[in-house]
């Protein structure tokens, strides 16, 4: 699939099965976001591995305060946050680069670090953005399988393409949720590709309890971890994610042109990192909710592997996108299928209302079989 294709987010969805025509569908969301807090009373939203709560209310303040003032560029407020992140993890301060999301730096990533000399490695399945990218500028990608129990094959990702250039983990991973213990990624690093940078998406980390690599930044190892402000914090419509890394690193990432951050989405940032509640409350949250609806879907007959994450994948045992368009045909809206297991489905968690629709749907579509192991 094209790097249009698979980031222009509404084409391939189960949108049009819930009957949006796609010129519709800006104003269809903007009329469902505020209604998908209240299950019922319009879609749910379950497709995007969306924070179903949104920005924070200190952040939605600290928009409405920087408001009035954002007819300047603020070019201070830039500084400002990655100064917090900084402090808050123990890192130089030009360890962290700030950007509009974290998929800017993941692209800039594959343009500094790929080429037709220089492979890419990385899992399947996972966040293939960096591969759309890397394969457009003429590098070979390597997939390699998840193991069984969903964690990265990390020997058989050191060992897929000897002259790679960079090798991508997320971790957890989307869209599995599951995880790969440090120990593990410990390794990968000591014996990635000579020359090869290991880029570690932490998209979701805030999620689980797993430890970050951020600790191998601080040591000056060749790897670049990347953050989001789009998942836990609910900012996916402001943009703002960080690249933490070695300063040469982060210099050939900001090589390829930059741009003014929006005040709003660094106002909004550095109050969410500045409020000490917000990442355990939401955490507490997303996992109460999340292994509930695992729970009722393996007792139901359907295999879930374990989640870390805000997302979790749940083999139908049918064809995954058929599933998800009859699913939005009764108003509930849940991820795609990979095409290495086209029977799997990944739906994001949602409050508890919205996950007590996703159920009733569920049930109604997909009877209830022996127990899965
Ligand atoms: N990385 C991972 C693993 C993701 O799942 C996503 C979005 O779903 C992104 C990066 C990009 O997110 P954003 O650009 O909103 O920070």
């Amino acid at each position: 699939m094209s790097p249009l294709s698979r980031r222009s987010f509404l084409r391939g969805s189960s949108l049009a099965a819930a009957g949006l025509a796609a010129g519709a569908l800006p104003a269809a969301l903007q009329a469902a976001a505020p209604a998908a807090a209240t299950a019922g009373a319009g879609p749910v939203l379950l497709n995007f591995n969306e924070c179903p709560l949104g920005p924070s209310p200190a952040a939605q303040e600290a928009v409405r305060a920087i408001l009035p003032a954002s007819g300047r560029y603020l070019f201070g407020l830039r500084g400002g946050l990655a100064a917090e992140f900084a402090h808050q993890h123990g890192l130089p301060v030009d360890h962290v680069a700030v950007y509009a999301g974290s998929s800017d730096p993941l692209d800039r990533a594959a343009l500094a670090f790929t080429g037709p000399q220089r492979p890419l490695v990385l899992a399947d399945p996972t966040f293939e953005a960096v591969a759309d990218t890397a394969a457009a500028q003429g590098a070979a990608v390597h997939r390699v399988r998840l193991r069984a129990d969903g964690s990265h094959d990390v020997r058989a990702m050191a060992a897929a393409a000897p002259q790679a250039g960079l090798v991508y983990v997320c971790n957890p991973n989307n869209p599995t949720g599951s995880v790969t213990a440090r120990a593990e990624l410990d390794w990968l690093l000591a014996n990635k590709p000579a020359g090869s940078v290991l880029l570690v998406d932490e998209a979701y980390i805030e999620y689980s309890q797993e430890r970050s690599m951020l600790d191998h930044v601080r040591a000056g190892a060749d790897v670049v971890v990347l953050r989001t402000f789009s998942k836990i914090y609910g900012m996916a419509g402001l943009r703002l994610g960080l690249a933490l890394g070695r300063p040469d690193l982060l210099a050939k990432l900001a090589a390829f042109g930059s741009n003014p951050l929006p005040a709003t989405a660094l106002a909004a940032g550095l109050a969410s990192l500045r409020d000490p509640g917000l990442v355990p409350e939401r955490r507490r949250a997303n996992a109460l909710v999340r292994d509930q609806t695992i729970a009722w879907l393996q007792a139901r007959g359907y295999p879930c592997l374990p989640s870390q994450a805000n997302c979790f994948m749940v083999d139908v045992g049918t064809d995954g996108r058929e599933f998800a368009a009859a699913m939005a045909g009764h108003g509930v809206l849940i991820g795609r299928s990979w095409p290495v297991w086209p029977s799997r489905v990944r739906v994001t968690v949602g409050t508890g209302e919205e996950m007590a629709r996703f159920r009733e749907v569920f049930a109604l579509l997909a009877p209830a079989r022996a127990a899965a192991a």
